[in-house]
């Protein structure tokens, strides 16, 4: 698969080069969000950040930010049902821990007629970053439907391999 580079604000990865690519337009060096998208629209690969001292005065560690963050979900059961937990794991991306939370879900789409919502299943896997070199946090996410989550494992591997979340072009 070719793969293209994107990078803005001292962040950089790379992306499959026939995605699409929508950057939030109130973004900025501190806070913002990103997604990455194929045509069909059944993979997508969305980062988020924004100021490390934000996710400071809640978590001591990535690993804590990561699971607050699927505690939420759980206890949000309207939104999201049927939370299975595939693999929870500490790894290194970009020289720091970073920590991943890989699960299952459905979520409810409601149609044309209110009455008969469409259960629609999701393959999420998040993986949590603190940057003390930029004072960032940086939660890169995964989406797709179950059967399409190996496929994009791999986009998804070479996205974190090439994250770069703290160089910079200072002269
Ligand atoms: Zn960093």
């Amino acid at each position: 698969m070719l793969y293209s580079l994107f990078s803005i604000y001292n962040f950089k990865l790379n992306y499959p080069a026939n995605w699409k690519v929508k950057l939030n337009e109130n973004a900025s060096l501190l806070s913002g969000n990103v997604v990455f998208f194929d045509p069909d629209g059944k993979e997508s690969i969305y980062i988020t950040w924004n100021e490390l001292k934000k996710a400071k005065e809640k978590y001591t560690s990535a690993k804590e930010h990561a699971q607050a963050s699927l505690s939420k979900m759980v206890n949000e059961k309207i939104n999201y049902r049927k939370i299975k937990v595939i693999e929870q794991k500490t790894m290194q991306v970009n020289l720091h821990e970073a920590y991943l939370n890989h699960i299952e879900l459905s979520t409810l789409k409601f149609g044309l007629i209110p009455l008969f919502p469409k259960t629609i299943m999701h393959s999420l896997i998040s993986i949590f970053i603190h940057c003390e070199k930029s004072q960032r946090f940086f939660v890169i996410i995964g989406d797709s439907h179950p059967n399409d989550a190996e496929d994009l494992k791999e986009k998804l591997q070479q996205a974190l391999k090439s994250f770069n979340c703290h160089f910079s072009l200072m002269e």
